[in-house]
């Protein structure tokens, strides 16, 4: 098999086998498929397709390009959330030590910023000290002991998305559903989690544009975690109860990877649809989302903000069977949020993972942009759009993103708004607040 004739079939218009797929994905993680034909077969994958059982095949030949995790040893349920990419997105930062300070283990697998969609683990690297390359060993036992724990693929996890991702971040292989269905879902199964709640992003700061597209990325990967239980040939007929198999933490067994899927216990997947047409928040950028993120688990978050964490935590614990109902669910969050036991959660996990958790009292530790101007409206009116792609790109375009695989990202950039769509505004009031650095 040559990697050269998979692109070329690829390119073709054909449907790839597993055995295909496999070699592809393993001969990339190791090294003999070199960048450039990686970035070429995921043009072809973009401009040509991939059906549902390619998609489910490359969701598992990346899962298993590392060790694939059973985490029923720590808990019966460790929850996760995953979003598709949007802007201003910095729910895991509150939604994680929220759900986790009501005993429910989080452990999940993160990853960066791609394109104009900014990444939990450039939000969180913005902490100084804050390590997001933790190994399979670090990512177990901190779930263990603090119970929560987000951190990158690595060379133990799901080294091929973190490899892939960083490619297509650079390469317009982004907005692809079968690239963004098995990016997540490889993260997913590798991690361990039982009970995952995908928040799907629809809209201008969204890969996927339409509702039609969030809804097909949507199913694809429930479906695929759902599949995720049974034998390799039962997954792909779908005719077979599940089969009980499993993958030790830390050992990925070879002869598993090409097929076989973990049988994780009571495994639970689910999918909100969210809107992504203006920023989520006020604040775009690695440090600032850091701070509103901070100011949201002290009960000071704007108002779409908020209203998202209470939706996709509220989820996760109906999931996971924590909660009588919806209802329930807020109310147990609310409290978290009201005594503080999130904003401690938050710093136990900061501390856990090198950071400096005095993040949590004094943002002087964060890095601040050099510059901080306003911006005016220049006449009364109503905000009628926030396009928030422009946004997310111009952040990228502070510094804030990649342009290159493997420029270093400046995390004090960002945009700060002031008014957010719906808002009446007097011409001379601020409307957002850029944050750079000197050019
Ligand atoms: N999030 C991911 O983890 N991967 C993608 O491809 C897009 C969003």
């Amino acid at each position: 098999m040559r990697a050269v004739d998979i692109i070329a079939k690829k390119r073709d218009g054909q449907t790839l086998t597993r055995d295909e797929i496999d070699f592809f994905v393993q001969g990339f993680t190791r090294g003999d498929i070199a960048d450039y034909q990686a970035a070429a077969w995921a043009m072809a994958v973009c401009v040509r397709g991939m059906n549902e059982e390619e998609t489910t095949a490359l969701t598992l030949a990346m899962a298993y390009s590392g060790a694939v995790l059973d985490l029923s040893s720590i808990a019966p349920r460790v929850l996760d959330k995953h979003s598709s990419g949007g802007v201003g997105d910095k729910t895991t930062l509150v939604v994680a030590p929220l759900v986790a300070a009501l005993g429910l283990p989080v452990g999940k697998m993160s990853g960066r910023g791609l394109g104009f969609s900014g990444g939990t683990l450039d939000k969180l690297e913005s902490i100084p000290g804050f390590r997001a390359d933790l190994t399979t060993t670090e990512f177990v036992t901190q779930l263990q002991n603090y119970g929560i724990v987000v951190s990158g693929p690595t060379h133990d996890l799901a080294p091929a998305d973190g490899k892939l991702y960083a490619l297509r971040d650079v390469t317009a292989t982004v907005s692809c559903l079968p690239l963004i269905a098995s990016s997540i879902m490889s993260k997913k199964i590798a991690a361990g989690a039982n009970v995952i709640v995908l928040d799907v992003k629809v809209g201008r700061g969204a890969f996927m544009k339409t509702e039609a597209e969030a809804t097909a990325l949507a199913e694809l990967m429930v479906k695929i975690g759902r599949l995720a239980g049974r034998r390799a040939s039962d997954a792909f007929t779908e005719k077979q109860p599940p089969a009980p198999l499993r993958v030790a933490a830390g050992s990925a067994a070879p002869d598993q990877r090409a097929g076989a899927i973990p049988f994780i216990p009571g495994r639970r997947v689910a999918a909100v649809i969210s809107d992504m047409n203006q920023p989520l928040g006020n604040a775009v950028g690695n440090a600032v989302e850091v701070r509103e993120a901070l100011e949201t688990l002290k009960g000071r978050g704007p108002a779409d903000f908020v209203e998202h964490c209470f939706a996709v935590a509220a989820q996760m614990l109906l999931l996971a069977n924590a909660a009588r109902d919806e209802e329930d669910a807020r109310a147990q969050l609310r409290a978290a949020l009201a005594d503080r036991r999130a904003l401690k959660k938050f710093g136990a996990w900061i501390d856990a993972q090198g950071g400096t958790a005095r993040v949590v009292d004094d943002y002087s530790v964060l890095p601040r942009a050099h510059i901080v101007a306003e911006v005016a409206a220049p006449r009364d009116g109503f905000i009628a759009g926030i396009n928030a792609e422009e946004v997310g790109l111009t952040v990228v375009d502070l510094g804030g993103g990649r342009t290159k695989k493997g420029d270093t990202i400046d995390h004090a950039v960002g945009v700060v708004f002031q008014r957010k769509v719906g808002a009446r505004v007097a011409r001379g009031e601020p409307l957002f607040t850029p944050c750079e650095r000197p050019r």
